[in-house]
């Protein structure tokens, strides 16, 4: 196996646990050529042993640590470990009957990195974000069907950090039956339309879960007039219309999901003429909203990730600030603002700044009554802070 040299004063992060070593951690790698993938060892400066991990050598994270232990070999009864462990945290969240879409591994935060597997009733649907994971897919998938019986495993490794590992994005099924075009999945009991293959992400935004049934309550939304912005299929909406929302107005680039959404509404038996799909630029829509005098109760501002890199960090900013000052300013006196940032460069002390000068911008006071986090099922490993990602506040905009 070769071995992964760190540079001198580089073992800290290590020994505390942090999965990743960076290129820049680095001086050397001995024992031959090591190829995307595959195992090595990593060592301090002074040679002491301190890890096993899977390298990329064509990464900015060249490696991504599997085990401390030095006594650990990783074989498949290493991989099968991890993924009843996994599996065993998302028993203890009892999600189902009422939920039956949820994330079984959380890739890093599970101890798994570069793994994501959701659920959606009876397939499971996985992502292979990296080398090592990817020339690991087929054991890994005949662990999980062995462990979980799915009907069907769908890959969905179509996404763009797969570039960032030299690896193209593949979809396909990977083992038993193909899902039907579309599948109906429960959350918190209210049905939802998914099709595996062409949604968001495996198909849903699952780590709203919780987030939708906190602020869609009834004295929250029964009676008022709702804005659904980054509406996505309607997740925020079929809670909001079971929670008796008068009004519910949908926001979204995308015209098929705002059927998606549409079509979600009537699955749950809402058939409600006066709600409104507004597809479009949310930035633009919201100007014209408020240029119109429209006034909402209630606001839900869900962009997707705005900052892909630290670069975009400061750009990312001016767009969560301009988009909740729009939100802000559309509120009536009172009005609720649940808004949310999934960029995991941006923490949730530099969102509440961003809100701040939305809230200067807006001419509002903003006051915050709960932060707002990912679901349980998208646990956040303390040694790894970048898992906790979605961060959001619920807001009365006085
Ligand atoms: N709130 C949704 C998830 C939102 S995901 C849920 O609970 O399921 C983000 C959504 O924003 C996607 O549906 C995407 O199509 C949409 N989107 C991206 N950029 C946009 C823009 N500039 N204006 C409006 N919608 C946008």
């Amino acid at each position: 196996m070769g071995k992964l040299c760190l540079k001198k004063g580089r073992e800290k992060p290590v020994n505390n646990h942090h999965p990743w070593i960076f290129s820049g951690a680095i001086s050397d790698i001995v024992g031959g050529e090591v190829k995307p993938g595959e195992l090595v060892d990593v060592v301090g400066a002074n040679g002491k042993w301190l890890a096993k991990a899977y390298f990329n050598p064509l990464s900015q994270i060249q490696a991504r640590i599997l085990s401390w232990d030095p006594g650990q070999t990783i074989d498949e009864g290493f991989w099968r470990e991890k993924l009843k462990q996994a599996i065993e945290l998302r028993d203890i969240l009892q999600l189902e009957p009422s939920t039956t879409a949820y994330r079984l591994v959380n890739a890093e935060a599970d101890g798994i990195p570069g793994l994501v597997v959701d659920k959606y009733n009876t397939y499971l649907v996985f992502q292979a974000l990296t080398a090592g994971i990817d020339q690991r897919k087929e054991m890994l998938v005949s662990i999980l069907a062995e462990l979980l019986s799915p009907d069907g495993i769908v890959e969905r490794s179509d996404v763009n950090v797969r570039k960032k590992e030299g690896l193209s994005k593949v979809t396909g099924i990977r083992f038993g039956a193909s899902p039907p075009g579309n599948i109906t999945v429960l959350e918190n009991g209210q049905s939802f339309i998914v099709d595996l293959f062409r949604g968001h992400k495996t198909g849903l935004y699952l780590d709203q879960r919780e987030n939708r049934a906190t602020v869609c309550r009834s004295e929250n939304v029964a009676g008022r007039e709702l804005l659904n912005v980054f509406a996505y299929t309607g997740g925020f909406a079929v809670n909001a219309a079971a929670a008796g929302a008068s009004r519910i107005v949908n926001i979204d680039t995308s015209t098929t999901m705002l059927e998606g959404a549409r079509q979600n509404m009537m699955l749950n038996g809402w058939e409600r003429t006066h709600d409104e799909y507004i597809t479009g630029d949310a930035f633009l829509k919201l100007r014209q909203l408020r240029d119109e005098g429209r006034q909402f109760d209630i606001a839900i501002v869900d962009p997707p990730k705005f900052a892909q890199s630290k670069g975009d960090v400061p750009a990312a900013c001016r767009g969560y600030k301009d988009i909740n000052m729009l939100a802000m300013q559309l509120l009536r006196r009172n009005g609720l603002l649940a808004t949310f940032s999934c960029s995991g460069l941006i923490d949730s002390g530099l969102f509440q700044k961003v809100l701040f000068g939305a809230s200067i911008d807006a001419g509002r006071d903003v006051q915050i009554m709960r932060p707002l986090s990912q679901a349980p099922d998208h646990p956040v490993l303390l040694t790894f802070p970048e898992s906790s990602y979605l961060k959001g506040f619920f807001c009365r905009v006085c």
